[in-house]
């Protein structure tokens, strides 16, 4: 399981989907002038919805317009996530379906890229299926040639660009990751870290915010663990600071969280006060079995500095509850750090075993199905009491609010709140502007703000 997942409700939504994007069509969906379509189909993280960015790019590059119904397209790309244990299944089913399309003429070609593509099962996958391209995370760049364009110099993926001319974009800064955590297939399908080097990200944040972009969010499994030439995250985290008007990241590792990052979240203005830090478990021993390189305390005391550094941010965290090996005694750690932590939002996951993880092969260590869901419930309500809690504080207040989602039809927008909340807003502003509006009422998830004050 990747730190970059998530379960329970969001703090500030990023579209995650499998689906078709919503909303009525883009001009770019009628046939190009070479009269070709292309449908991705994304699943999966943050990492696979930027890597679906770069292929998007490629195929306008190369004259593909893009659709969002298999049946409308020449070429299909499922970007795929490989995390939980029916994905494959669930990928099955979709190329079943392109097979269908095949034989009657609609699709001709069918791409599988990301991290099944990686993965042993890819070359069953192409056999049954007779798939014409197969690419795993890493060399995404393949693509490029694949749809007619120059072979791309590129041996990393992160060379490519990512997402342009839109309010916010995502810029991979590492790729990969050197943890073997014990359920994550990660380290096996994205293979070991690879840091992008610091000119690269600058001149793309660069280029990005002259086109127009004003919320950066820069992307690692690990992002924390960058470094390159002697520079470490933080100074690059600085340096992304001085040129975007407003900056995220995202996933951190606590064993990589440097004490003057988390101070330089404070200090900075253009930076979201807003930390996800997954921890897993509050157990000594349950960090040990999952090898997560550090002990509840050490967690602890991050948060410490976090709150004394930002004390009106955002932080949110991983939790895995029945990982093989839980018992009692740790479960009740977790809810003591839980508590300790005030976590405002938490992403609450019921182990589930990956094929080619350490974890998988202790299945009969696994706590009951009904223990595991009363856990996970306890540490749920837990979290919610808190994030509730914390989020009435914010009651009354006036707050200048980043539209992420606009409003459809008089409804009510998305926005985000510097200290990192999620608020709904009733405004026409559009995704990139900034709204002011008082803090009206709270839920455990959600900001609720009245209409916007000049
Ligand atoms: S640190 Fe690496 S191995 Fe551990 S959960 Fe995150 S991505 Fe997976």
């Amino acid at each position: 399981m990747s730190d970059t997942l998530r379960a329970t409700p969001q703090p500030a939504p990023i579209p995650l989907s499998s689906k078709p994007a919503p909303g009525p069509p883009r001009p770019s969906e009628t046939r190009s002038r070479a009269g070709k379509t292309a449908c991705i189909r994304t699943f999966g993280c943050q990492m696979n919805v930027h890597d679906s960015d770069r292929m998007r790019r490629m195929i306008q590059d190369a004259g593909y317009a893009e659709v969002q119904r298999y049946e409308e397209a020449d070429l299909v790309i499922l970007n795929t996530c490989y995390v939980r244990e029916n994905a494959v299944d669930r990928v099955r089913g979709h190329l079943g379906e392109l097979n269908r399309l095949r034989r009657e003429g609609r699709v001709k070609k069918v791409a599988l890229t990301g991290c099944i593509g990686a993965a042993a099962e890819a070359a069953t996958l192409q056999r049954t299926y007779d798939i014409d391209l197969v690419l795993g995370t890493h060399n995404t760049y393949e693509l490029a040639e694949f749809v007619g364009l120059p072979t791309m110099a590129e041996t990393y993926t992160p060379e490519l660009p990512g997402t342009e001319g839109e309010h916010g974009a995502f810029v991979t800064i590492m790729t990969g990751c050197n943890y073997q955590c014990s359920y994550c297939i990660v380290p096996t399908v994205r293979g070991r870290m690879v840091c992008r080097p610091r000119q690269s990200v600058l001149e793309e944040v660069d280029r990005l915010v002259e086109g127009g972009t004003r919320y950066v969010t820069l992307l690692g499994q690990t992002v924390d663990a960058w470094r390159h030439g002697g520079e470490r995250f933080c100074d690059l985290l600085e340096a992304v600071s001085e040129r975007a008007p407003r900056v995220w990241f995202t996933t951190s590792h606590p064993s990589n969280m440097e004490d003057r990052t988390l101070r330089a979240i404070g200090e900075r203005e253009s930076i979201v006060k807003r930390l996800h830090l997954p921890v897993q478990s509050g157990s000594d021993r349950m960090l040990k079995i999952m090898h997560r390189g550090y002990k509840a305390e050490r967690y602890r005391r991050k948060i410490e500095v976090f709150r004394e550094a930002v004390p009106d941010g955002t932080l949110s965290t991983d939790i895995i509850i029945g990982h093989p090996g839980e018992t009692e005694d740790d479960h009740e750690r977790t809810l003591e750090l839980v508590e300790d932590c005030g976590f405002d939002s938490a992403y609450i996951f019921k182990f589930s075993p990956r094929a080619g993880t350490e974890a998988a092969e202790l299945r009969d260590a696994v706590p009951d199905e009904r223990v595991v869901q009363r856990r996970f419930l306890e540490v749920l309500r837990a979290v919610e009491q808190n994030a509730f809690t914390r989020n009435q504080r914010k009651v009354g207040g006036v707050e200048e609010i980043y539209i992420r989602h606009g409003s459809a039809e008089g409804g009510k927008a998305i926005g985000e709140t510097w200290s990192g909340h999620a608020v709904h807003v009733k405004t026409e502003a559009r995704p990139g502007e900034y709204v002011r509006a008082k803090i009206e009422s709270a839920g455990p998830h959600v900001l609720y703000a009245g209409d916007p004050v000049a």
